[in-house]
This record gives structure tokens, sequence and C-alpha cells, in this order.
């Protein structure tokens, strides 16, 4: 393919970079940090580029290759991933290859030998590939036809960070091998640790290091008390009916048991882990990218490999066991930057639970290793206090990845009520518990009545005076806090239970069953000397309304973009132009959104463009895809204004 170095222009001239991306990708602009990116590399200054999930990462790498006319080697973990960039990008024209264990020697001779001919612009492939005797002196040997190389989730070479993998230990070999060549590391994990880490690791000299910004303000997010884990699903679920949606369980059980339900109530979800064979788990994922499925209820094994744009909703039916796989997991919804949904079902019996799976899984790792287990358990504490804390949650995420939350500018809404307006706090639909100070000092007494040994439904049972068969039989409907908060629902007891454990005011002891404790500080709040503010358990909030309306708060304030903007004719033309899009996709082999991104259906939706100039002002429509494409969506977008009288 012609580059704008053959082109004449300048080495990577601003008006270069920015032609090559019109054309190619359909994008007016780069993101400020990509220019930067981009620049590193056409300069050949090794890099350490972080940028949360959706933050455009693989531009980065992508851009230069086709500036320079030389190949870039990207080392990445995943092997659906690759297969699904290397199809995404051969449909917009750009010579793409991928070599991994599914390759066969056929093809992989084939890849080889266009890099050697010098017409292969980028190469993926897997860390042990990589490092297979041969590989690198084959690299060696293309010469200046190698540009670059880039290593794509960095943080797997250190083991401070959550996703820990030893074949990408050997990549410091690579600085040896390969002198002088420039390396770009690319991540999504911010702590400053890892960041020092994949440096060290790399043998990275002298890096630019360029950190982006990690609030996703797209994403709304909202924490809500487990209380009954499948109707708060459902509810959350039938919020956004025809589109696609992830459920994070802790345990493969789960998915399953989950799943179940969930189709049991008219909602077709599958599960996904680990432990099912391979077989019915390539066809969950395979079903999910094609679009003929729409919810998965999954243990983290899902989503590495997934990387549908359009994921509007993801729920955890329980707490992660880290700040980042959190991000990592909420960073799956909108990554087309369109509003999307994030839901957190808390209970801070998930987090004894994870501690016990830590220490049990550390004894039997021999208990030596002490100090992996101390990381993983301060991991695990900073989890449960930015899903226990009532703070807003853009600015407790922001900041546990060491930056100052700056909300968004207002916009004029008569919901807004400050703050990031992306939140369930900062929209105000948490209200204090009336005479929460009071309610707290009952409920410590409470637990110090049945005598710390039993779980947090039981001691709102006690306190609302209900005579169940085991209250009578332990003798609790004699205790001096018996009915004492009668008038409060069950579940909101259990959810003031469950932020007194985040105060501090109360404990979880560890097993089977979690048992409610008291902690050094009970007394504090027992004597006034300090008070709790407990939060209220979310007004329930229904699903789609009678009259085919989401209920309030579907996704805050930013609600005004997306598809939620779209009137009802838009809204059935952006559903036929996806149906169009399936099917082209179903032919070509290859996932929906590798031909078109959402955003790019939605703007055709509102524009209607019949035209192939005025299709190419749609951002996402690059010039091999209009060729490819534009007669079949303009076609699709006359026929409807046909009929549209
Ligand atoms: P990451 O690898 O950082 O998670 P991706 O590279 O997958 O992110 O990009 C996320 C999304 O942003 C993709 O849908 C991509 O098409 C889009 N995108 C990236 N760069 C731009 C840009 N400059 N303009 C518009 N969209 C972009
Ligand atoms: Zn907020």
């Amino acid at each position: 393919m012609r580059t704008a170095a053959m082109d004449g222009e300048g080495l990577g001239s601003e008006e270069g970079l920015r032609s090559v991306v019109r054309s190619v990708w359909g994008y007016d602009t780069l993101r400020p940090m990509q220019g930067e990116a981009i620049r590193a590399s056409l300069e050949r200054r090794d890099s350490l580029v972080v940028m949360p999930t959706g933050g455009g990462k693989s531009l980065c790498y992508q851009v230069p290759p086709l500036i320079t006319g030389k190949l870039t080697v990207v080392v990445s973990p995943l092997i659906a991933l690759m297969q699904d960039q290397v199809a995404g990008l051969r449909l917009s024209g750009y010579s793409a290859a991928a070599l991994h264990s599914h390759v066969s020697p056929e093809e992989a001779r084939r890849v080889r030998e266009s890099a050697r001919d010098g017409s292969l612009r980028l190469l993926l492939i897997a860390p042990e590939r990589l490092l297979l005797d041969g590989t690198v002196s084959w690299m060696r040997s293309l010469g200046d036809r190698l540009g670059s190389i880039a290593v794509d989730e960095a943080h797997c070479i250190s083991q401070w960070g959550h996703d820990f993998r030893p074949e990408y230990r050997r990549l410091a070999e690579l600085r040896a091998h390969l002198p002088g060549m420039a390396l770009h590391a690319y991540t999504a994990t911010a702590t400053p640790r890892v960041r020092e880490d994949i440096v060290h690791q790399l043998r990275l000299e002298d890096p630019l290091v360029l950190v982006g910004r990690f609030d996703r303000p797209n994403l709304t997010y909202r924490v809500l008390p487990r209380t009954r884990v499948v109707e708060q699903c459902e509810r959350a679920l039938s919020r956004h009916k025809g589109e696609a949606a992830i459920v994070y369980c802790i345990s493969r059980r789960e998915t399953e048991s989950l799943a179940d339900a969930l189709r049991a109530r008219g909602i077709d979800a599958r599960a996904y882990h680990a432990g099912m064979d391979a077989a019915a788990r390539t066809r969950v994922s395979a079903d999910f990218k094609a679009e003929r499925l729409d919810v998965v209820c999954a243990t983290v094994a899902f989503g590495m490999g997934i990387d549908r744009g359009d994921v509007r909703c993801v729920v955890h039916a329980g707490m992660p066991k880290s700040v980042e796989h959190y991000q990592q997991e909420t960073g799956r919804a909108g990554r087309d930057g369109l509003p999307s949904e994030c839901i957190l079902l808390y209970s801070p019996a998930d987090s004894e639970r994870w501690r016990t799976l830590m220490e049990r899984s550390a004894s039997e790792g021999g208990g030596g290793d002490t100090a992996a287990l101390n990381a993983q358990l301060e991991l695990l504490r900073h989890m449960r206090m930015v899903a226990g804390s009532g703070r807003c949650r853009h600015a407790a995420l922001s900041e546990y990845f060491g930056q100052a939350y700056e909300p968004p500018a207002p916009t004029p809404a008569p919901e807004a009520t400050g703050g990031c307006g992306a939140c369930d706090v900062c929209l105000n639909e948490l209200d204090e518990v009336p005479g929460s100070a009071v309610v707290a000092q009952k409920i410590i007494s409470c637990v110090y009545r049945v005598g710390q040994g039993f779980g947090a439904a039981h001691v709102a049972d006690v306190l609302r005076g209900k005579a169940t068969a085991r209250i009578i039989e332990k003798g609790h409907d004699r205790v001096s806090t018996f009915g004492l908060l009668r008038s409060m629902h069950r579940d909101s007891i259990v959810a003031c239970v469950h932020q007194l454990v985040d105060a501090g005011a109360l404990a979880i002891a560890p097993g089977e069953f979690p048992v409610v404790t008291l902690t050094g500080a009970s007394k504090a709040f027992l004597s006034g000397e300090r008070a709790a503010r407990l939060l209220e358990l979310p007004r329930e909030r229904g699903g789609a309304s009678a009259d085919g309306t989401s209920g309030p708060g579907k996704r805050g304030r930013r609600a005004e973009s997306g598809v939620d903007a779209l009137d009802a004719r838009q809204r059935e033309l952006f559903e036929s132009l996806r149906a169009l899009r399936r099917e082209i996709a179903e032919r070509l082999g290859v996932p929906p959104f590798v031909v078109f991104a959402d955003t790019t259906l939605i703007e055709l939706a509102v524009s209607r463009p019949t035209t192939p100039e005025a299709m190419l002002e749609v951002k996402g429509v690059g010039r091999k895809k209009l060729e490819q494409f534009g007669e079949a969506f303009a076609g699709r977008i006359a026929q409807w204004a046909g009929a549209d009288g």
C-alpha cells in the first residue's frame, strides 16, 4: 500500500499523519496522546504508553508503519484479539498478519515472505512464539525493514500487576538480541510500581512515558448492596434490552446458576467459564462476538479475548479482587465511547471469600511467599474501600490510579446535581437513612446482644422483630434489641450492616457462613463519639416502563449521546443498519464490529448519507471500507428514506 512517505510528504508531518488516519480509519483527528505516542515511535525513541481500555492504544502502533514504510512487530498475549485486529485492518486495506500456534506452517511461510519483500506493515506475534529459537534471528535478518517493536499488555511482565505471565519475562532478552531497536510498551495498568517495573524489565532506555486519563466519562457507575442477585441482574439487564451485557461472577457455579435463572425469566443468557469444554466456550464467545447472543454470565476468563465495542452494561454479581480487575472488567463497557452502565452488586462477604481463597492458594503453594500474598490482600483492601465508600465513583477510581478527578463541564439537565453526573452518588440516587446515627447504634448493639455469632440477615430479622424458628430457638426474641427497627425493610438493614463494616464499626469474620462481629471502633459509634452516615438502598428503579422509555437514571445525564439520543425512526434505521452489518460480517467470517463500530452506524442513521462523498464524512468510514461496504449501506439508507415517504 502507498504510504505518506512514498507520497513525498515529510516523515510524520502533521498533515501526513492526519491524511493517513483519515483515509485508512476514517477518523478526523488523533487523540492527543496518540499523536505524541506516534511521534515517539517515528523518532525511534523508546516509550511507555499508559492508556485506559478504549483509549485507543492500537492506533499508536498501527500508524507509524504506514508513515515509515517499515514493519512493526507487536507482541500480544491473546490469539483471539490478534485475529480480530488483523481482520479489521485487512478490511481497511492495511497489510497485517499474525503468527501464533493456530497459524499453519504454510501460512506462516507466506507471512514471513511478505515481511521479507517489504509488503507487510504489522505483524502480531505471541510472546512464546517470539522467543522460539530462530524468530529473533529471523527478525534481525530483516535489517532495516523492521522499524520497531511494540509490546501490548506490557503489565503482563510485572508480578506487581494483576495479570503476570511468565512468558513475558523473557521479553527482556529482546534488548540484547536487537540492540538499537526502538521498543514501545503499552498497557492500561497505571499503578506506578507496575509502570516502573515495565521500564526496568524491558530495559527501556530513556523512554517517553505517556500516561492518559483514567477516567471513563461515558461510563455510569453504580454500587448496590447485593440483596437479591437474580432480581437485581434482571432489573439492570432489562434497561439494556437488545444490547450487549456481561455479568461477572466470582465462581464458575454462579455463572451457570445465574444464567439459568435469567433464562427462566426470559433473558437469553449463557454461562462462560474456564471449566467448560473448549468447544462450548468457543461457541459462546463466537455467538457473543457475532451478536447472536447479548448476555453472558462469566468468570474473569471471559473478556480477555472479547473486543466487542458495544457492550452497554457490565454487572458485577460479586466484587472483583482488585481495583485493577474492576477497571479492566468495567472497561469492557462502552469501548466505543458511547454511554454505558456499570453496576457492582456488593457485599462485604465477597471480600472475606477472596481472602480465604488467597490464603488457601498461598498455603497450597508452600506458604513461603508471604510478600505475594500481602500484595494481593492489599489490592483486595483497596477494592473494598472503593466499593464501600459513599464517594463519587469516578473520583474514587481516578484517585486510585493516582489522578485527581476533574468532572466534565456541567451540562444543563434537570437532574444535574453537580459532581460527575454519572454515578449513583452524584446523581443523588442514594438517600441517607433517617436518623442514621441512631440506626447504626441499634444495629451495633444487636450484634453484641446476639453474641457476635450470626450473619447480617439474622441480625436484621432480630431488629425487625421477626419471630423466626431460629430466633425463637436461640432466644433472640428476648434480647433488648428485638424489634427496634420494625419499620425498616430487611434488605435495608442488611445494607446498613455492610456499610458499618465498611466504616470499620463492625467486621465480618471469615468462614463459610460470614458472621458479624464488633471491632475496636464499635464503642465509639455506640457512645456517639463517632457517627455513621448510612445510605438508603437505592430506590427501586424499574426496567423499561410501559411506554417503552427507560426508567430514570438509566445512564446518568450523559445519555444525550448514543443510541438513547436517537428518535424512534432513527433507531429503526440504526437497527436495520445493524442487521446489515451482521449479514456482511457473517458473509466475510469476521466479527460485526470490525466492519463498522456502533458510533459509525449511529452517525449514518442520523445524517443518512446517500452518496459516497457524504459517507466519507462519517467517522469510521475509511476509503477501503467505503469501497467495500459503501454501496450496501447507502442502498439500505436510500431504501429506508424511500419508505419514509
Ligand atoms: P485500547 O486498545 O486502548 O483499549 P482501541 O485501540 O481498541 O483501545 O480503541 C478503542 C476505540 O476507539 C476503537 O473503537 C477505535 O476505533 C476508537 N478510536 C481510536 N482512536 C480513535 C480516533 N483518533 N478517533 C476516533 N476513534 C478512535
Ligand atoms: Zn460521581
